[in-house]
């Protein structure tokens, strides 16, 4: 078999990078060991996060590192045998969070992120996936009230952005949803954000309007790439493929590939759990809401998704889900969870960076590519993401400066 193009990892973003090179002609074939969407991208909160302009830093403060120490916050646990191994890279992203170097990160991640709907829309069109998609917006949920002045000042703050958000009070918040409980000092209504039903049927059809293209799609082992001459080979289910370019875009595992190759990235892992419940008799949730304990609960097809925050762990230890039988003890009071949906409880690793930025563009070899490390906004910067690294392959303008996402950053 041969190619152009053999894009490795069919997630949300590998599935968009493919469909990009698709529709500049090139042939390109796309290669995941599983389903195409059954990584990361199969189980997160669908937000199409327009608002998230800021990401998410390392706590500075004493105050909130001191209650993170404990390990008994519902929003970010770790395991203390994790640690050793994560330091050099938690220390580097302590680092980046730091105030002015955050300010810049914001900057240019306000930049990218402006893409994000635009570049969405135009697939979610050609991929007949409308039905997926709400566009109303989603809510944060705050519940003591010095939280939530704060975030409405940060709020007010990104408005020259050209972000839009709706204050609410308590009786805002119990008109928009009534079967929330009276715990609430009020919330933000982000207008502008889309919501996706069912993110692994989104992954589903972006890869069939890829496939009408004219793209492949074969399963294969993205870590038997491997430099043939002037090309790429690696094993597929139907044989060898020889492509003249490779890219990396395995989510979390990109770096098995990386680290082959000889080039070690500072790589970690934030994982997220969720589980999903009938909606509590004669009650229901109309929006995406954000509990300030750390939590999202979701409205999806297969009911409604309660998706954890951070765990600090190894990508392979096993399952640890303490953190989400924490954040289901927070939830169920609050909102109107009803029974488990039978089914394992899912687990995901966001793939993350130290200075919390994607990392996009050429690798270390001629031929060789990523588009990896998008951490909490793997679904929001997707078709953003497509579009600019087939635009650097290709020798279009670039959408936006990709400078800021060079894998040469980190030495
Ligand atoms: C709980 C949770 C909630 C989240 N909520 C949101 C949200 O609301 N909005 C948002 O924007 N983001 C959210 N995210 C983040 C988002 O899900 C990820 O950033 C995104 O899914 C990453 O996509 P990806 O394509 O890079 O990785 P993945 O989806 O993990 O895709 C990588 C692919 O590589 C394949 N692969 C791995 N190893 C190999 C191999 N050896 N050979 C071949 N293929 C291989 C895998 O099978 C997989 O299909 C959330 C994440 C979590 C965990």
């Amino acid at each position: 078999m041969k190619a152009d193009v053999a894009v490795l990892g069919a997630g949300i973003v590998g599935v968009c990078v493919a469909i990009h090179l698709a529709e500049r002609g090139r042939s390109v074939v796309l290669i995941d060991r599983g389903e195409a969407g059954g990584g990361t991208s199969f189980g997160n909160a669908g937000l199409i996060q327009r608002e998230g302009v800021a990401p998410y830093a390392f706590p500075r403060s004493l105050l909130r590192l001191a209650r993170y120490a404990g390990n008994r916050q519902i929003d970010m646990r770790f395991a203390w045998s994790a640690l050793p191994a994560l330091a050099g890279p938690l220390a580097r992203y302590w680092w980046r969070s730091r105030p002015a170097s955050y300010r810049r990160i914001v900057v240019d991640y306000a930049q990218f992120i402006a893409h994000s709907l635009s570049e969405h829309a135009a697939l979610i069109e050609q991929a007949f996936a409308d039905h997926l998609i709400e566009r109303s917006g989603w809510l944060e949920v705050f519940r003591s009230p010095a939280t939530l002045a704060a975030e409405r000042a940060a709020a007010e703050e990104r408005a020259p952005l050209g972000l839009e958000h709706r204050p609410l009070d308590p009786d805002g918040l119990a008109r928009m949803e009534p079967a929330l409980a009276p715990v609430f000092a009020g919330a933000i209504h982000w207008t502008q954000p889309w919501t996706v039903r069912d993110p692994f049927a989104l992954t589903q059809a972006y890869l069939r309007l890829f496939k009408s293209l004219g793209g492949q799609f074969r399963r294969g082992d993205g870590t038997t790439l491997r430099a043939d001459g002037g090309a790429w080979e690696v094993q597929t289910d139907a044989g060898p493929l020889v492509a003249r370019e490779a890219v990396v875009a395995m989510g979390p595992w990109s770096d098995d590939v990386l680290r082959r190759l000889g080039r070690r990235l500072p790589f970690f892992v934030k994982r997220g759990y969720h589980a999903h419940y009938r909606p509590r008799e004669g009650a229901g949730q109309r929006f995406a809401i954000h509990d300030e304990a750390g939590f999202v609960v979701a409205p999806m097809a297969a009911g409604l998704r309660l998706t954890t925050g951070a765990q600090f762990m190894h990508r392979d230890a096993p399952p640890d889900p303490a953190q989400i039988a924490a954040c289901e003890t927070v939830a169920r009071p609050a909102f109107p969870l009803g029974d488990r949906v039978a089914g394992a409880i899912w687990m995901g690793s966001r793939p993350c960076t130290p200075d919390m930025k994607p990392v996009i563009g050429p690798a270390h070899r001629p031929g060789l590519w990523v588009a990896t490390g998008h951490a909490h906004h793997g679904l929001t910067l997707a078709a953003a993401t497509g579009r600019l690294l087939a635009a650097m392959m290709t020798g279009e303008a670039p959408p936006v400066d990709p400078a800021p996402y060079a894998m040469g950053r980190f030495r």
